[in-house]
């Protein structure tokens, strides 16, 4: 497998500004060679021209001994400059003779070369003599600028010669301190850059390392300070957005786990329900069978106990009847719990009503009844449902507290839920019964539950029926003695 070589987002962005910046200093100093050193060509041909326009002139006006002086002015002038090297000659052309020369000697000029100027390479002299015979070593300047000129009556003929070499000491030497102040400028941009550079990779490498490990699900380091620019930005809205998809899978796999609970609580409870209802039915069944067994074995049974036997067995079946029933409204509940209709009710009227059914029919027995809810109480409800529950706590608390005071009252409303208790002054629960007396046929004292008509359904139904309609339900012991229920319904908006 060919592996293709990755570069680090620092590297991609350095190396090619690194690489732009060194080839334009490159260029740059380059170009400024060779300008300065054309620079330096050119003042030297205007220069050399000069010197010969001047001699011309001085001979086109005749004044000879002008030219020796200037001849002498020169050589005095130039010396020790870069000039030093010059070499001019004076020649009468007629003669061929060198009349006048500065400078050090050069063999005679090539005449057709005369009103020229240009370059001619040591080897470009016909001979290695000087005009006064003496043999010229060119090994050291390779190269020449000249101008050779006549006079306008074409009887004077002047070279001046100027090695190269030597001219061109001078613009390398300033070349070098301006190339010295770019290479030096574009260190310093080169470190800037790096820099610079670092700091915004430094920036990248966070943020992709931060993608990283949120595509990994590996949470992420919440101390990152991403900084204040776009790239902050893009970082901060991802991390934003990646919260919200936590939060999102997080709550979503919290209901799914809810749910799953509550559908394997449902199928546990479902079974455990059907195991108890078996339990519960056989004991009355049994004793049915029991009396009309005996009845049957013993058929001269005297009248009395026949009529006995009898009203037993009469009340097992009733106590069956109200078994099946109160099994047929917990199922119902439970399975149709949504189903079941709601409305805008006055748990005033609820209470009302059901208080006066209840002393009406003498169910409050020995105990007292008292409520205290407000008119206009609207909740959202079931009217007979509720009607119900309360029935079954008055019943529980005639047939199990031994008080003497039984009440309802509205202790607490919020925009979404009111909330109530029913109390007694009797003895309470033991404490360690509390927790399950919501549970299906539990009872504290069942001999006695039994012996008071109780299947062990009531507050399970009561529960079922107020989680049904929207609330919830809590039970404890009163400090004064006595249970209390407290419950909420909400509240019906309009
Ligand atoms: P049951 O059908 O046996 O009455 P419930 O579910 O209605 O069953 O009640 C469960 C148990 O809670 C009862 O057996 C009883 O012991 C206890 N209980 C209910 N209400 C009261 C109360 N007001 N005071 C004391 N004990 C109570």
């Amino acid at each position: 497998m060919v592996s293709k070589k990755r570069y680090s987002y620092r590297n991609r962005l350095f190396i090619p500004m690194f690489t732009v910046l060194w080839l334009s200093v490159i260029a740059l100093c380059t170009f400024h060679y060779f300008r300065s050193q054309e620079y330096r060509k050119n003042v030297l041909k205007s220069n050399i021209d000069l010197i010969t326009q001047n001699i011309l002139t001085i001979y086109d006006d005749g004044d000879i001994n002008r030219a020796e002086k200037f001849l002498e002015f020169i050589d005095s002038y130039y010396i020790n400059t870069d000039y030093d090297d010059v070499s001019i000659a004076i020649y009468d052309v007629a003669t061929g003779e060198q009349i006048g020369h500065a400078g050090f000697p050069l063999p005679p000029p090539d005449r057709s070369l005369s009103g020229n100027s240009g370059v001619f390479k040591a080897t470009d002299f016909k001979t290695s003599i000087d005009s006064e015979g003496n043999p010229i070593d060119f090994s050291r300047d390779k190269v020449f600028y000249y101008r050779i000129d006549t006079t306008a009556d074409g009887r004077i003929l002047v070279q001046t010669v100027m090695p190269f070499t030597s001219a061109i000491k001078a613009p390398l030497t300033y070349s070098f301190a301006y190339t010295a102040v770019i290479i030096i400028a574009a260190i310093v941009i080169t470190i800037f850059m790096w820099v610079f550079i670092s700091h915004l990779s430094k920036n990248i490498v966070l943020l992709r390392d931060f993608v990283t490990s949120a595509v990994n699900d590996e949470g992420f380091n919440k101390d990152v300070e991403f900084p204040s620019d776009e790239l902050g930005d893009i970082s901060r809205q991802i991390i934003e957005f990646y919260q919200t998809r936590s939060r999102a899978l997080e709550a979503i796999e919290r209901e799914h786990r809810i749910a799953l609970k509550a559908t394997e609580d449902k199928s546990k409870m479902k079974r455990q329900m059907s195991d108890n209802i078996n339990h519960e039915l056989k004991t009355p069944i049994g004793i049915i069978k029991g009396y009309v067994d005996t009845m049957i074995e013993n058929p001269d049974m005297d009248e009395q106990t026949k009529h006995h036997f009898l009203t037993k067995t009469s009340q097992q079946v009733t106590r069956l009847t109200e078994m099946l029933n109160d099994i047929s409204t917990i199922t119902r509940l439970e399975e149709a719990g949504s189903s079941i209709p709601v409305e805008k009710i006055d748990f005033h009227d609820v209470v009302f009503t059901t208080a006066n059914d209840v002393v009406e029919s003498g169910l409050n027995g020995t105990m007292e009844l008292e409520y205290d809810i407000p008119f206009d109480s609207y909740i959202k409800g079931n009217f007979n449902l509720l009607a119900e529950v309360l029935t079954n706590l008055t019943k529980n608390a005639v047939a199990y507290s031994g008080g003497s005071l039984m009440g309802i009252k509205m202790i607490a409303k919020n925009k979404h839920f009111y909330t109530f208790s029913f109390y007694d002054n009797g003895k309470g629960i033991d404490p360690e019964h509390l927790p399950h007396i919501f549970d299906r046929f539990y009872r504290v004292d069942s001999g006695r539950s039994r012996k008071k008509g109780g299947t062990g359904l009531g507050l399970p139904i009561v529960k079922n029926t107020i989680i049904t309609l929207g609330g919830t339900i809590s039970v404890r012991n009163r400090k004064g003695g006595g249970l209390e229920f407290i419950f909420t319904l909400p509240v019906w908006n309009d």
